[in-house]
């Protein structure tokens, strides 16, 4: 089984992503942390933030050992993430990994921003996980604090309009909910409950026999 999870920053389904695919033994991959990665490589080499060769030639030559740098969280890696994000030949030299990833036995949970629509539009159940930007802010906002990092909250809510603007404007795989995806707004849902609408659609699906598809 493949499912695919999109939404903006913060809207809670890298979480949700995680506990699907330790619920349905499936594998899991926070695809954003891809983009991120290749941003982090990128400005530790030096390299011109417009230079998209040079970014892409770094995104097919991705040191794995990035991906469990602490660094790749902060706010900055995020906002350059995006703009890495926004550049075709990036995008096109990360699509291969996230398919293959996705195709291996017993299949797998992908979260990101265009996983239904372009990395994986056969997946077998999508969701669209959204919520308020001042929700998310609040989220985040909370996070960092717990974290012991400074950040006011309107920056915060700020940063993250910013990023669903450019998420949302790029010409090449914008962000966007899939034509059969499932919209789960978590603006009034704590973990649990989302978590538990989300199983709620997935067994709806696998209880039609659709799910039976790929086996
Ligand atoms: O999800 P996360 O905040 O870690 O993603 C960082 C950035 O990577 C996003 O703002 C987005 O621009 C980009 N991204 C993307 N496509 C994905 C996952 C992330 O464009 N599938």
């Amino acid at each position: 089984m493949i499912i695919a999870i999109d939404g903006p920053a913060a809207s809670g389904k890298g979480t949700l992503a995680r506990r699907l695919a330790a619920h349905y033994g499936l594998r899991h991959l926070d695809t954003g942390m891809l983009y991120r990665a290749v941003a982090l490589q990128a400005m530790r080499a030096g390299l011109p933030p417009t230079d998209e060769a040079a970014i892409a030639a770094a995104a097919n030559t991705l040191d794995p050992a990035l991906c469990d740098d602490p660094a790749l969280r902060e706010e900055g890696v995020g906002q350059a993430a995006s703009m890495v994000a926004a550049m075709p030949a990036v995008r096109a030299a990360l699509l291969q990994v996230q398919r293959d990833f996705a195709r291996r036995p017993p299949g797998a949970v992908l979260d990101g921003r265009d996983i239904g629509t372009v990395v994986l539009p056969d997946a077998d159940v999508k969701l669209f996980v959204t919520a308020s930007a001042e929700e998310r802010a609040r989220r985040r906002h909370r996070e960092l604090m717990e974290r012991g990092e400074e950040a006011g909250y309107e920056a915060v809510l700020a940063d993250i309009r910013r990023r669903d603007e450019r998420d949302a404007a790029r010409a090449v795989a914008p962000l966007r909910p899939a034509a059969d995806a499932h919209l789960l707004d978590t603006t009034k849902l704590d973990i649990d409950s989302a978590f538990r609408e989300a199983r709620w659609i997935i067994d709806a699906h696998l209880n039609t026999g659709a799910g039976r598809r790929r086996e």
